[in-house]
């Protein structure tokens, strides 16, 4: 593997820094950008209009890479799912959800991609296959962008809506994670508006701290799963770490600072969390918050013991929060039929190459 850093972890500044250092206009940056995000170069001998010499000069600090699929499952109209190899062959998973499947029960027009930001993860959550095997390492910044350009050149449609629910801890990647969702964002890059993208996190009080200051819309959804610190703790060990007092001032600073509606996303699991009890606690953390909720029926991981609830159970409990007068939506998850919960289809071809 290179150690060279991927030209598509530059931002515009870094390039115009490079194209000064090198005694080269500034429209040369432009051209660049243009090159890596308009015309999706594969390589940098292809960018025929750069003088040599800077061409030379970028294919001595950069490579140019995209990762590469590995595997995929699903066709054109439903959700597809990519297993996507990096550089150094370690895999991860990106999910495209076009329109047709209407994860949103809606006709929006939406394409929306799900893509990891890290190989594993160290938060072991008892209930999800992407921690299982713990954590190898985070994505660079390239390679979060890298999963957008693969999955548009895979779908042959424009990506307009993505979420960061893939595999991995998006908040424990933060400087990449960052730097990815400015190039996504820019116009230069890939043009994608800030509140398309969402990040999901298992509740990191510090660094939401930290992007309620950052200058940038982007939605965050919260991986609540437990309203009481009992239930929370048996699922997610973060919450040892970081409980749910900690998170929910960290979420109404978040709300003051940023005036943005939060999500809580909220497995539902058999015996663990649906009893209508925990559904108070959860409608006073959702007001706290200005936090509407999103349910999700568990995806069953074999290797977990969880089990989902029946679809009248979940019912149940989101007219129970109806009635508390807090805002949920049953989101009966598409694609089970294809692995799609985070993690499940690395863990098979894992488990498959043992
Ligand atoms: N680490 C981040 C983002 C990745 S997980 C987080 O935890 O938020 C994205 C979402 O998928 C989270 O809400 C997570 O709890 C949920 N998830 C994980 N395993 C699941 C499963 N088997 N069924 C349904 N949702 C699952
Ligand atoms: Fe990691 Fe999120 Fe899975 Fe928890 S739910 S193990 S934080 S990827």
């Amino acid at each position: 593997m290179s150690d060279k850093p991927d030209l598509r972890s530059l931002t515009e500044g870094d390039l115009l820094d490079f194209c000064a250092r090198h005694s080269q206009p500034k429209f040369r940056a432009a051209q660049i950008l243009d090159w890596l995000y308009a015309k999706r170069a594969s390589a940098i001998p292809e960018m025929s209009n750069l003088p040599r010499s800077l061409r030379d000069a970028l294919s001595s600090d950069f490579t140019l890479q995209l990762p590469s699929v590995a595997r995929a499952q699903g066709s054109a109209d439903t959700t597809r799912k990519f297993l996507v190899k990096l550089r150094d062959d370690q895999l991860v998973e990106t999910v495209l959800i076009p329109a047709s499947v209407g994860l949103y029960g809606d006709r929006s027009e939406r394409h929306t991609l799900c893509v990891s930001t890290q190989v594993g993860c160290a938060y072991g959550c008892k209930f999800c296959a992407s921690g299982l095997d713990g954590f190898r390492r985070n994505l660079t910044s390239d390679e979060i962008v890298g999963e957008m350009i693969l999955a548009e050149r895979e779908g042959g449609q424009k990506i307009n809506n993505l979420v960061f629910m893939g595999m991995g801890e998006p908040l424990a990647n933060y400087a990449n994670l960052l730097r990815a969702i400015r190039i996504l964002n820019a116009p230069w890059g890939l043009g994608l508006g800030a509140r398309k993208i969402t990040i999901s996190t298992s509740g990191l009080a510090p660094q939401i701290r930290q992007l309620a200051n950052e200058d940038l819309q982007v939605r965050l959804a919260i991986s609540l799963h437990g309203a009481r610190d009992e239930v929370r703790d048996r699922i997610m060990p973060v919450n040892r770490k970081y409980p749910l007092a900690e998170l929910v001032a960290a979420c109404e600073e978040y709300q003051n600072i940023r005036g943005r509606l939060i999500t809580f996303e909220y497995i539902l699991l058999d015996g663990v969390n649906n009893d209508l009890r925990e559904a108070p606690p959860l409608a006073d953390l959702a007001r706290r918050c200005h936090a509407k909720i999103n349910l999700i029926p568990f995806n069953e991981v074999p290797e977990t013991g969880f089990k989902r609830p029946t679809d009248e159970q979940c019912l149940k409990f989101r007219d129970e929060l109806g009635r508390l007068g807090v805002t949920a939506t049953l989101r009966m998850e598409k694609g089970h039929d294809i692995d799609a919960a985070c993690g499940q289809l690395r863990l098979r071809e894992m488990r498959e190459a043992d």
